[in-house]
């Protein structure tokens, strides 16, 4: 496992490069590390002297705000499309608009769409069945 290297402007080659964190031995025990430049091989012997390049700057645009704004337009190309229109009619085979008697597909938009009927609305009954015979 190793990280990335951090990108630092070395002080003493000047270039744009990265660093390298050795560990500093006194014969087998580890006494300390520090920090080499992987172009000219200057070492810092702490981390506090290692020119590190300022971190890039996030992007101006968050995430939340354009997931946002693709909500508000999904919502408003929602409201139109066939599959959500009283005349869509669909079977096993098709999908058809009872309104203009030709296939559609769910997400077709229509300038003649019209809402369902509200759930509230009166349920069509049965033709009253004729009075038995005497
Ligand atoms: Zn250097």
């Amino acid at each position: 496992m190793s990280e990335r290297p951090p990108e630092i402007v070395c002080a003493a080659c000047g270039a744009e490069t990265l660093v390298r964190r050795e560990a500093v031995y006194d014969g087998f025990k580890r006494v300390g590390e520090r920090f080499v430049c992987v172009s000219c091989g200057h070492a810092y012997a702490a981390e506090a002297e290692v020119p590190f390049k300022a971190a890039k700057r996030t992007a101006v645009f968050s995430e939340a705000d354009r997931t946002r704004s693709a909500d508000v337009f999904a919502a408003d190309e929602k409201g139109r499309n066939c599959r959500h229109c009283r005349h869509y009619v669909v079977n096993p085979f098709t999908q058809r608009c009872g309104l203009h008697l030709r296939r559609v597909e769910a997400t077709d938009a229509c300038g003649d769409f019209e809402p369902p009927p509200a759930a509230d609305e009166p349920p069509q009954t049965a033709e009253s069945s004729p009075p038995p015979p005497r």
